[in-house]
């Protein structure tokens, strides 16, 4: 029996000449660097890491220290997630979310530093969802080539018309949307969020950030708690949602992911088993060191090694998942 129809092939062909351009373009870096980099190239050419979740200008971080800080943690492709427009509205809080809350900068921003290093930087596109013109901002940086509509962070019910018009934008381009989930601050309404799921079953939908974390136990039930401790149960509404929408997928990054692993490792060596193919490295961490006790990024890279069941998962969560994901 014939598996794979003939358009299938050929993305597959596309992707592996882009893998063997890719893997030549790392030999020439490393051709140019001094011995002390040699080693890590090295070793980054032969595991390499895709993070799907980093920011411009984050808390005013410059980008070279921001390329630095990629390359510390044995990085080679990041996904830029610029901000919305700045903007005073109920859905910023009043330009409280304005920059994501972090001083982060926009579409354009994240376009400039991408085109610099195009196979280092894809990036992504983003807009205040309930602002006029939001879809078209969104529309103009698709076709410039983003890869993800995001990161989606503002006061908003998710099953808003905006929602749902970026949702529908996502289909149309085949990207995914990536999304910020903060009880009573971002998203309004995650215990309903599968009517979503099933209404837009051609969107890719990434969760994120505390609430989406929180909701890996079946026994979270104060949502005011953002980052719950002790072992956790099965069953709650993340867990639900990945394992029965097969366009649900999570996002790693960020204190809230590296707390729901670290708070129960023997819960998170299941969860990694049973979401292996749902499951995506993102850093999120705004540090000017990449690595050690300041770079939550680094960390979470360390338990995932640390906490994946056998290597095929931890390369699924670290590379091939944002890889195929995002078509990267
Ligand atoms: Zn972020
Ligand atoms: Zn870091």
């Amino acid at each position: 029996m014939k598996v794979s129809s003939p358009g299938h092939s050929e993305r597959q062909q596309r992707q592996l000449n882009r893998r063997k351009f890719l893997s030549l373009s790392a030999g020439a870096a490393s051709g140019a660097c001094m011995t002390g980099c040699e080693a890590l190239s090295e070793s980054t050419a032969a595991q390499p890491i895709i993070d799907i979740h980093q920011h411009v200008g984050y808390n005013g971080r410059p980008n070279d220290v921001l390329v630095d800080h990629q390359r510390a943690m044995g990085v080679r492709r990041t996904i830029l997630l610029p901000a919305g427009r700045s903007v005073t509205t109920t859905s910023t809080h009043g330009s409280v979310s304005n920059g994501l809350q972090a001083k982060c900068l926009g579409n354009q921003a994240c376009y400039e530093l991408a085109k610099k290093h195009p196979h280092k930087f894809p990036f992504g596109a983003n807009e205040v969802p309930d602002i006029e013109g939001a879809a078209a901002e969104i529309e103009k940086y698709l076709k410039l080539g983003a890869v993800v509509i995001g990161e989606q962070k503002f006061g908003v019910e998710c099953d808003s018309p905006e929602m749902q018009r970026l949702y529908e934008l996502a289909a149309e381009y085949r990207v995914p949307i990536l999304m910020h989930w903060q009880y009573k601050m971002y998203n309004y309404g995650f215990e309903r969020f599968h009517k979503m799921l099933e209404k837009y079953p051609r969107t890719i939908f990434v969760g994120h950030a505390q609430t989406w974390w929180a909701n890996i136990d079946k026994n979270h039930e104060n949502q005011a708690v953002l980052y719950p401790k002790g072992k956790v149960t099965p069953g709650g509404i993340t867990d639900r949602y990945l394992s029965d929408y097969p366009n649900m997928y999570g996002d790693l990054s960020a204190g809230s992911g590296l707390n729901a692993f670290t708070r129960d490792e023997d819960h998170a060596r299941g969860f990694f088993q049973r979401h292996q193919d749902k499951l995506i490295y993102g850093s999120d961490c705004n540090d000017l060191v990449g690595s050690g006790a300041a770079c939550q990024g680094s960390q979470t890279i360390a338990v995932v090694r640390r906490l994946a069941p056998n290597k095929a998962i931890e390369r699924k969560l670290l590379y091939e998942n944002a890889q195929r994901v995002f078509s990267i």
